[in-house]
Order: C-alpha cells, then sequence, then structure tokens
C-alpha cells in the first residue's frame, strides 16, 4: 500500500493516483510545466489529497502555479490554501490551521481536497479540453472515495465540473450557498474561491467560508 501522509491508501486510490502523476494527455499543460516547474519541486500533476473516508470533497478548478505543482499535494503552499485550510481547521475537518508543505504535518478528517484540472495553466486558465480530458480524473478519484455525501465545489468553474462527472445537463447556475442533489446520491454546494482575488476583495471571507463548510457537515450528517 502507498501512504499519503494520514496514512496507508486504499488501493483504487492508490491505482487513481498513479495514473494522475503520471498522465501527459495535455501538450499545452505538460509543456508549461516542464518549462516552469522547479528543478526541485515536484513537475508532476497534482493528484488529491485527504482523507480516504472523506465525506466531503473540496473541490478547485486548477492546481495553482507556484502553490500545490511544487510539492505536489493539493492546496498547499500558498494564499488560498492558507485560507481554506484555516477553515477546514475552524469546522473540525483538518488538525491544523496550515498547509505549508508536504511534511507539514496536515491531516484532514472526513474530508478530501483538489482540482478539477491537475496540472497549472497558464494564467490559470485551462482550455474545455484539457478540462474535459482531466475530467476522467476526478471521476476515478470521487468513484474512489465511496463514503462522499458533499461536493463543495469553489467556484463556478469546479462547479460545472462536479455537474459534468456526476451527468448532469444542462448545467444549473453556480451561486455560492446553492445546494443541489446529484444523480450520485451526494449533494453539491456552491462556495465562492478563496483566491486573493475573492479574499482581497471580501467577496469571500472567513464568516462565509465557515458558513459554507458547518452547512457541508450538516449535509454530510456530521451535526
Ligand atoms: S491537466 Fe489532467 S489530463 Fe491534462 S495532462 Fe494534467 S493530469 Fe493529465
Amino acid at each position: 500500500m502507498e501512504t499519503l501522509g494520514t496514512g496507508p491508501l486504499p488501493d483504487a486510490l492508490a491505482r487513481v493516483r498513479r495514473e494522475i502523476v503520471g498522465c501527459h494527455r495535455c501538450p499545452r499543460l505538460v509543456s508549461w510545466r516542464e518549462e516552469t516547474a522547479d528543478p526541485d519541486g515536484w513537475g508532476a500533476p497534482v493528484p488529491g489529497f485527504g482523507d480516504p473516508a472523506a465525506w466531503i470533497f473540496l473541490l478547485g478548478l486548477a492546481t495553482a502555479a507556484g502553490g500545490g505543482d511544487r510539492v505536489g499535494r493539493a492546496f498547499t503552499g500558498n494564499r488560498s490554501a492558507s485560507f481554506l485550510v484555516a477553515a477546514l481547521h475552524r469546522a473540525g475537518l483538518a488538525n491544523q490551521a496550515t498547509s505549508e508543505h508536504v511534511d507539514d504535518g496536515l491531516v484532514l478528517q472526513r474530508a478530501w481536497m483538489a482540482s478539477a484540472v491537475r496540472c497549472p495553466p497558464p494564467g490559470n486558465r485551462p482550455t474545455a479540453a484539457e478540462r474535459s480530458a482531466c475530467a476522467g480524473h476526478l471521476e476515478a478519484e470521487w468513484a474512489a472515495l465511496p463514503g462522499l455525501r458533499v461536493v463543495v465545489a469553489l467556484g463556478g468553474l469546479a462547479w460545472g465540473a462536479a455537474l459534468r462527472c456526476a451527468g448532469v445537463r444542462p448545467l444549473p447556475a453556480f451561486a455560492h450557498g446553492r445546494e443541489l442533489p446529484l444523480p450520485t446520491g451526494t449533494v453539491l454546494l456552491g462556495c465562492y474561491h478563496p483566491s486573493p482575488q475573492n479574499t482581497n476583495t471580501g467577496v469571500v471571507t472567513g464568516s462565509m467560508l465557515d458558513a459554507v463548510l458547518l452547512r457541508a457537515r450538516t449535509l454530510a450528517g456530521m451535526e
């Protein structure tokens, strides 16, 4: 069994992880990551991270350049990660309030976090073809987390990725706080992305994120 900081990974998740890390499907993103990657960094697509028994999936759009891609762990080492993991800690879903590097001791409890597009795209904008190419990894990871009860989509593009993954057509519009039961049996919950662009301008605040995570806990049957 492989391990991921939180203990052994079940075989299905370990298989998904290997497929993601070895993926070269998107020529533009493979070139971009090879050109821009820190030679001492991760240099590969970034799989999800968290508790294999997760009930709540935090889904972002794309791996951040200069964040998770440097270390190979989702939502690590940048300001979005700091904002999100501090909120996860307040919500009782993480053992600590910081996410700085792979050996920082972060353990998620009943939570999993990943991006829908696992390689950092130029300008943080993956093309439709790249989003489509990476959808299979999200489907496989989702399927390997059989306990999932709630998917928190961080932003409209993550919302769309989750809906496509669940086979919902046409796509209902994203809204912060919107809840949508999915055919998979999970509930999709919308939340503005905790990017500096949003947190610096008050589009999303710590208390707004706390309220979403509290609702996610309730939907997951944790209170
Ligand atoms: S974005 Fe996804 S599908 Fe494209 S190369 Fe990276 S891991 Fe593969």
